[in-house]
């Protein structure tokens, strides 16, 4: 293993019962197994998250939109919105998947030389869609702007970089720091999409313009058309940014056999997603800290996980798909990079 890595596991995630929806209790634990069977388990980092306090979810959501939630489970089993189901478990497990990016924060940050340089917390419900006012897109607490709020108030980080890669736009984290020049959101996500926001000309307001960053990709981007937004585009701003910690949103839902959207990222893909971050935060001295998000084929999304962590610590894994740059791809995809960069190239070297 070349980087200390390891997980957060949520034991309690099965009580956040939604039945037959997509985001469901039977979707982590063959992933865990799945880990829990590789060679490189004995030298993983296992924590358990604490739980996050109402204060800490008010760092980044209104009383309102706490009080709603805990309002629905007390009412559960309930729907916030069409899509957000809520069990009578469901706010104690929102509160531990919030608290785990807080653990993760924790362990990366004190940088002790046999400490994890980055962990992957397992958990659900998934947290990007989660607004400042609104809980919606299966999604109750916004979990990486709660770790990133955190990293900003605990340790005194005056900048904090977020990576959003799941298929869908990171509509929630956009909103709570979309005025704020301390958090840089960096979100790529298939274009057109649910939640329907994040076309390239979102780059925040006031002082935070700028710190919001969009990639729409035409639908049936693959690998290829994700690692050249990373060459081109999130690895030299967050570099410029020099942020003091590195948080993903990782959700493996624009893998190709995802259910949920049309990209063609394959497992290596994934693998290499993680790997570039890992050795990008390695570079830049700072810890990463990978917040589980969407992926919902139930099939592929073990060895989509594994691919992330083995990306994240840097060792090779036995993946079951080819991976092939050729292919799979968007030929919409060159000209849309440029008018990203037309945008990005107001506010940063490019
Ligand atoms: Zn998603």
């Amino acid at each position: 293993m070349k980087r200390n890595t390891g997980v957060v596991l949520l034991a309690e995630q099965a009580l956040h019962e939604t039945g037959a929806h997509p985001e469901n209790s039977r979707r982590l634990p063959p992933v865990i197994e799945r880990l829990r069977g590789s060679p490189e388990w004995p030298q993983l980092h296992v924590l358990e998250p604490k739980a996050a306090e109402f204060t800490d979810l008010l760092r980044v959501h209104s009383e309102p939109q706490v009080e709603l939630v805990r309002d629905s489970v007390r009412n559960a089993p309930t729907w916030i919105d069409g899509d957000t189901p809520v069990g009578p478990s469901s706010l104690e497990v929102a509160l531990k998947a919030a608290g785990a990016g807080m653990t993760a924060v924790d362990a990366v940050a004190t940088g002790e030389a046999d400490g994890p340089a980055s962990l992957f917390a397992l958990i659900r419900p998934p947290g990007h869609h989660a607004t400042t006012d609104r809980a919606m897109g299966f999604c109750l607490f916004n979990n990486a702007a709660v770790a990133a709020r955190y990293a900003r108030d605990r340790y005194g980080l005056e900048r904090v970089a977020i990576l959003d890669w799941d298929v869908h736009h990171g509509n929630g984290t956009q909103d709570i720091f979309w005025s704020d020049p301390a958090t840089l959101f960096i979100s790529l996500h298939q274009w057109p999409l649910y939640p329907g926001s994040g076309w390239l000309d979102e780059v925040g307001a006031g002082d935070g313009r700028g710190f919001t960053v969009n990639l729409p990709m035409p639908p049936g981007s693959g690998d290829r058309e994700h690692l050249e937004a990373m060459d081109r585009i999130v690895e030299p701003l967050i570099e410029a940014y020099r942020p003091e910690l590195l948080i993903v949103s990782a959700g493996q839902d624009g893998h190709a056999a995802d259910q949920l959207a049309s990209q063609m990222i394959t497992a290596e893909g994934y693998m290499l997603l993680a790997e570039r971050s890992a050795v990008m935060a390695d570079r830049l001295g700072i810890g990463l800290v990978a917040l589980h998000e969407g992926g919902y084929n139930l099939e592929t999304l073990p060895q989509l996980d594994h691919s992330v962590l083995a990306g994240l610590g840097g060792y090779e894994v036995d993946l079951e798909e080819p991976f092939s740059l050729s292919g799979a791809g968007s030929a919409a995809w060159k000209e849309r990079l440029e008018e990203i960069l037309g945008v990005q190239r107001q506010f940063w070297d490019l």
